[in-house]
């Protein structure tokens, strides 16, 4: 029996990196897919290598950019419109921001990355959970960091935004817990997608892969994760085998935060 035969799982930020990563893993494992992003063209091109992989998958895909009300509205009606119910939602989309620190963090990109990354996440919620307390059931996974748990050097509001994603999971699996809602978050380590790849070369300009090597080195494992390392534990948390696990943080980081 496949983890996620015939649930209906909405993935936003599914263009590339993780959250492209578990839409390969859900389609693998029997799911009917929403797929969000606000990059239109990213988006069509991952539809494309997802329907390649997996023809017999379902799936629809919404431009939209999480931090706007309206369009999380959108993609939650255009959903149901074409499933008629939301079984399980990873919560993904999210940016970095720039690296700088605190004392001189650019103000608009500061509230840009709280936009997305909390704001986003909050209405995502917002508009999926009155559709899971009627169906008496749901799984939510959002995507917090080890930056949710622990601070990160010159990431200010990035850390500032995932440390409340952790907050709001726990909120959410208190508050709608007895519908059959299990809400929990996500905490990766370094995992390599284009958003890594974007901080390592904000941190060496010159050699990029310096810089990855170097923070490998922290790392129990002595290398960073993958993307499809992250997929399969979040095909386990939006799985009926899941039940009771409930507003937690688990972090995917090949041991790392234990070292803080
Ligand atoms: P990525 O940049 O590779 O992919 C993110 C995707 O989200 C892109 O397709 C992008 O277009 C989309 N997106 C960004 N903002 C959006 C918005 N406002 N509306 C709709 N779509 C939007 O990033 P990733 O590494 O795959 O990260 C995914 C999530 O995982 C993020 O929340 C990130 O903070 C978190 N995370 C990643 C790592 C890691 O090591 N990669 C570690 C910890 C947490």
């Amino acid at each position: 029996m496949k983890k996620l035969e015939n649930k209906v799982i909405v993935i936003t930020g599914a263009a590339m990196g993780l959250g492209l990563a578990a839409a390969m893993e859900a389609a693998k494992q029997g799911a009917l897919l929403s797929l969000v992003d606000y990059n239109e063209k990213a988006l069509e091109e991952a539809k494309e290598a997802l329907s390649k992989e997996y023809p017999d998958t379902k799936v629809i895909i919404v431009t939209a950019d999480v931090s706007k009300e309206e369009d999380v509205k959108k993609y939650v009606v255009e959903t149901v419109k074409a499933f008629s119910r939301i079984d399980g939602f990873y919560n993904n989309a999210g940016i970095e921001g720039k690296q700088a620190l605190m004392t001189e963090y650019d103000l608009d990109v500061f509230r840009k990355v709280i936009d997305i990354n909390l704001m986003g996440v909050f209405y995502g919620m917002r508009y999926i959970i009155p559709i899971m307390q009627r169906q008496q059931y749901g799984r939510i996974v959002n995507v917090a960091s080890v930056g949710g748990i622990r601070g990160v050097l010159n990431q200010t509001p990035y850390v500032a935004s995932k440390h409340a994603v952790s907050g709001m999971t726990k909120n959410a699996a208190l508050e709608f817990g007895k519908y059959g809602i299990t809400t929990n978050a996500i905490a990766p380590g370094a995992i390599l997608t284009p958003m890594v790849a974007e901080a390592f070369r904000q941190v060496n300009p010159e050699d990029p892969k310096a810089a990855e090597t170097d923070y490998a080195k922290a790392n129990p494992t002595k290398r960073l994760g993958l993307p499809d390392e992250v997929a399969k534990v979040v095909v386990f948390l939006l799985s009926e085998d899941a039940s009771y696990v409930n507003g937690q943080t688990i972090a995917i980081d090949g041991g790392e935060s234990n070292s803080y």
